[in-house]
C-alpha cells in the first residue's frame, strides 16, 4: 500500500525513480512499435510545447496571444480541409472533438424539436462515439461493415428514424485504417437534413496529401457540402505532441451551440469540455504546421505509405495474407491463431494489436518503423506463424 510520504526527498532521488519508470516503457524509436496511430513528435513540436507549458487556454485574457494562435491553427487547417470559414478549437484529442461534434448535433436536433436522439454509423466508429453518445443521452446506432471492412450505406440509410439528430462517417478508422464512404454517407444525411460528422482523427493528416503523395485518395472534407463537421488529430498523424486534437465546424452559427459563459466580466466564454488547461498542444500543432508546410506533410504521407507497400510485398512473398482493402497505412494481417501470435510477437519485443471485431492482426505502420525493421517483422512473424497449430 501506497502512503501519503511524511519526509521531503531529496530530488535527485526523485529524478531517477521517473528515469526508471520512463525506462521500462517500450521506445518508439526501437521501431518495434506496430500498434501506435501515434509516434516521436518532431522536435519543433516539442520546442514550443515547453515553451507554452505554464500557459492557460482556460484564460485567454491572460495569454490572450493564445487566441490568435488558436484562430490562425483554425483557419490554416480549415484551408486545408476547403473551407476558409470553419470555426473550431484545440482540444484534447479525438475523443473531445467527436463529443463536442455531437453535443452540437444534439442541440441542433433538439431544436428541431427531437425529444430522443439518435445516431447512426457504420459499426467501425470509433469508440470515442460510444462515449459520447453515452454522455449525451444519444442512442447510437450502428450497421455492420462488408467484408471490405466498408460501411453499407444503404443499410445506414434504413436505420434513419425522425429521431437520427447525427450520421457519422469515419475517414480512417482505428481498426483497419478503412476510408468509409463519405460522400454517399454524407448525401444520404442531407436527404433528410440530418447533421453529417466526419471523423477524420486518423485520416486527417494523411488523405488531404494522398495523391500529391501518389496514391488514391477520395473527397472526405469540407470540398463535400454535406460535412457540418470534422475531428482532425494533430498528435496522430500531425506529429504533434500529446494532448493535441482539432475540432472544426463549417461555420461559425454550428460551434454557437457550444457556449458557455463564465462567473466572470472580461472573461470569454468556453467552448471546449475542459476548462483550465495548458495552450502547450496548441504551440506545438503551430510549429508542426510551419515547419513542414504543405510539401512536408506530402513527403511523410510518402514515407508512410511506401513503407506500408513494402511490408505488404514482404508479407505476401511470404505466403502470409492480408484482408481487405488498405486505404491507409494499416495493415490487416491474418494468422490461424491471431491473438496467440500476438503473445508470441510480444515475447520477443514487437508489439501489434488484433481487432476483436474482424479478428486479424492489425499492423500500423508509422515513422518509427525503419524499412529494415519491417523486414525483420515479416520474418519475425512467418516464423512464428509456422510454429502455430504444431505440437511440440
Ligand atoms: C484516435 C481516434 C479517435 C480518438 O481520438 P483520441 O485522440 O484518442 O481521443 C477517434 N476516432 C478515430 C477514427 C481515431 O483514430
Amino acid at each position: 500500500m501506497y502512503k501519503f510520504p511524511d519526509n521531503a526527498k531529496d530530488k535527485q532521488e526523485i529524478k531517477e525513480k521517473i528515469r526508471q519508470i520512463c525506462a521500462s516503457n517500450y521506445s518508439y524509436r526501437d521501431g518495434r512499435i506496430l500498434n501506435s496511430i501515434c509516434s516521436e513528435p518532431l522536435d519543433i513540436a516539442v520546442w514550443a510545447y515547453k515553451q507554452m507549458l505554464l500557459s492557460n487556454l482556460g484564460d485567454t485574457r491572460i495569454f490572450g496571444s493564445l487566441k490568435k494562435m488558436e484562430q490562425e491553427v483554425t483557419a490554416m487547417l480549415g484551408n486545408l480541409l476547403h473551407n476558409n470559414s470553419a470555426a473550431g478549437n484545440i482540444v484534447t484529442g479525438g475523443t473531445e472533438a467527436n463529443l463536442l461534434a455531437m453535443y452540437v448535433a444534439r442541440q441542433a436536433g433538439f431544436q428541431k424539436g427531437i425529444k430522443y436522439p439518435e445516431a447512426v454509423a457504420s459499426e467501425a466508429v470509433h469508440f470515442s462515439f460510444n462515449k459520447a453518445c453515452a454522455f449525451l443521452g444519444i442512442k447510437l446506432i450502428t450497421v455492420k461493415t462488408d467484408e471490405n471492412f466498408q460501411v453499407q450505406a444503404q443499410e445506414l440509410e434504413s436505420k434513419i428514424t425522425k429521431n437520427t439528430t447525427a450520421v457519422i462517417a469515419t475517414a480512417g478508422t482505428s481498426e483497419t485504417g478503412t476510408v468509409e464512404h463519405i460522400k454517399e454517407t454524407g448525401e444520404i444525411a442531407k436527404k433528410y437534413g440530418i447533421y453529417f460528422h466526419v471523423d477524420a482523427a486518423s485520416g486527417g493528416f494523411l488523405l488531404p496529401f494522398m495523391e500529391d503523395a501518389g496514391y488514391k485518395s477520395v473527397p472526405f472534407d469540407f470540398a463535400l457540402e454535406s460535412v457540418d463537421s470534422i475531428t482532425i488529430d494533430p498528435h496522430k498523424y500531425g506529429m504533434s505532441v500529446i494532448p493535441g486534437g482539432f475540432i472544426l465546424f463549417r461555420n461559425r452559427e454550428l460551434m454557437d451551440y457550444i457556449n458557455f459563459e463564465s462567473f466572470f466580466h472580461g472573461t470569454k466564454a468556453h467552448t471546449t469540455l475542459a476548462g483550465t488547461r495548458t495552450g502547450a498542444g496548441l504551440a506545438s500543432v503551430y510549429a508542426v504546421i510551419h515547419s513542414l508546410g504543405y510539401k512536408g506533410f506530402v513527403n511523410n504521407t510518402k514515407l508512410i505509405m511506401s513503407r506500408r507497400e513494402m511490408l505488404v510485398n514482404e508479407l505476401h512473398k511470404r505466403n502470409i495474407e492480408t484482408a481487405g482493402r488498405q486505404d491507409l497505412n494499416i495493415i490487416m494481417v491474418k494468422s490461424k491463431d491471431p491473438v496467440k501470435i500476438m503473445g508470441l510477437l510480444e515475447k520477443e519485443g514487437w508489439l501489434a494489436s488484433v481487432s476483436k471485431r474482424y479478428n486479424a492482426v492489425r499492423i500500423v505502420v508509422h515513422r518509427h518503423n525503419s524499412e529494415d525493421r519491417l523486414k525483420e517483422f515479416a520474418e519475425t512473424f512467418m516464423r512464428l506463424e509456422n510454429t502455430l497449430g504444431k505440437r511440440i
